[in-house]
């Protein structure tokens, strides 16, 4: 028998493959996910200009300090200033501007009255610029102004190297102008899966066939880690097929290619096979359940990870084996799975030793985090999964451990807490 390898020393091998790569430039607008690879300086103050945080009347504050409900302020309206618009006009004293939110405050003004504190608030408000308005209190200098700056400073620094653009990060970039950003270069997957058995979403169920959910779980987590993926769909059991399937990806030069099911021993399963005799197979059994019949090799020259088939064993190899390996090719520390501890509720076994996933639930009581099981464990049963927040770890060459006894587990919910 094949010796089964520690899941770390996999990973290694796994992570050994990648070569360094250039960064590259990406439009801000798509840069979603990308991680960046220069720190990002603003080239302009934000927002560029001094404008009004509400709709209402720009003033000189020191014309309405006596303004009160018992002796109000009238002041004539000199100009309209709606949003968008490009002069910046001088107010003079004992003037007033109807202004709207995010217009530039005029010049000579220094703060802005909303309109439902002077006499022009009401209902049916009119286009038409009144002549006059007024003030019923004082307004301090600076009131419901958005000084240019106030946000960002030109010059300051605003992403630093190695964040993973989030959507306001982008908005931000859009913001201050910048076209494009240097990021990393994103890792691009080709994936399959395999199987006669497996059907499309829109086919109707069959005797002896299954949907082949694989595929969207895995695009799922691979597309969260940033990865591009390209779609090889299915391959049938059949040495051609799986041939042709591999042949294909390679026409999109992916850093890897990753497939689900058929790298164990059944006599229809050709991957292994295939690899072997086009390439290297590195290794393709891991110490770990479920997820025992790994495989990690090259299928001539490029990356090739075969994943079982049970959809929980091919979503914990997929998360243990393939997301580092997208990670440090995103230039992120490859290894940033949350661990946590809970103490357990029920005993968690791994009769032969190996280093164990349990599909969990974790809830905090009185400051302290319970773990139980989500039901049947079979490493096909997606359910489970479904139900569980967390991974609770049996470390290899360890075969029970008792309830009440502390465990580390992996959070596959970020809210949950140490
Ligand atoms: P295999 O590795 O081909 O022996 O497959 C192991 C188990 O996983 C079998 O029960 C398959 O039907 C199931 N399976 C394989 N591929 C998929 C898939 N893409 N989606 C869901 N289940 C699958
Ligand atoms: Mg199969």
């Amino acid at each position: 028998m094949t010796e089964l390898i520690p899941i770390r020393e996999a990973q290694e091998k796994i992570l050994s493959v990648i070569k360094p790569t250039e960064p590259e430039l990406c439009f801000s607008e798509k840069a979603y996910r990308r991680v960046l690879a220069n720190d990002v300086f603003s080239p302009l103050n934000l927002p560029p200009f001094t404008n009004s945080s509400m709709d209402g009347f720009a003033v000189c504050s020191n014309d309405l300090i006596n303004a009160s409900p018992t002796s109000p302020v009238q002041l004539p309206v000199k100009m309209d200033i709606p949003a968008g618009s490009g002069n910046i006009a001088t107010l003079k004293p004992d003037e007033a501007a109807r202004i709207l939110t995010g217009a530039p405050l005029p010049v000579g003004a220094d703060a802005v009255v909303p309109v439902e504190n002077t006499d022009q608030f009401k209902s049916g408000q009119s286009t038409i610029l009144p002549a006059l308005v007024t003030f019923y209190s004082t307004v301090k200098p600076g009131e419901n102004v958005r000084p240019a700056g106030e946000d960002v400073r030109k010059g300051q620094l605003v992403l630093k190297k190695g964040r993973v653009l989030q959507p306001q990060d982008i908005g931000l970039l859009i913001s201050l102008g910048i076209r494009q950003v240097q990021v990393a270069k994103k890792a691009r997957i080709a994936l399959f899966s395999s199987g006669d058995e497996l059907l499309e979403p829109n086919e109707n169920l069959t005797p002896g066939k299954i949907y082949d959910s694989n595929r969207f779980v895995l695009t799922g987590l691979l597309e969260a880690a940033g990865a591009e993926v390209i779609q090889l769909g299915v391959a049938q059991d059949t040495k051609e097929s799986v041939i042709a399937t591999l042949d294909r990806a390679l026409q999109d030069l992916p850093d890897m290619i990753i497939s689900s099911a058929g790298v164990s021993v059944g006599v229809f399963d050709y991957v292994q096979q295939v690899i072997k005799a086009n390439g290297t197979l590195t290794f393709w059994k891991v110490n770990m359940r479920p997820g025992k019949p790994v495989a990690f090799g090259n299928y001539k020259g490029i990356p090739f990870m075969g994943l079982p088939g049970n959809p929980v064993s091919a979503y914990i190899g997929l998360i243990v084996f393939a997301i580092p390996f997208i990670r440090q090719i995103h230039g992120l520390p490859p290894f940033a799975q949350k661990l946590i501890k809970a103490v357990l509720t029920e005993p968690l076994e791994s009769h032969d030793g190996r280093e164990s996933f349990y599909r969990g639930f974790i809830r905090r009581e009185n400051g302290v985090n319970l773990a139980s099981l989500t039901g049947h464990q079979g490493s096909g049963n997606l359910y489970s999964l479904v139900q569980a927040n967390a991974l609770l770890i049996v470390p290899a060459g360890v075969k029970v451990i008792p309830v009440g006894e502390t465990v580390s587990a992996w959070a596959l919910d970020s809210s949950l807490g140490e």
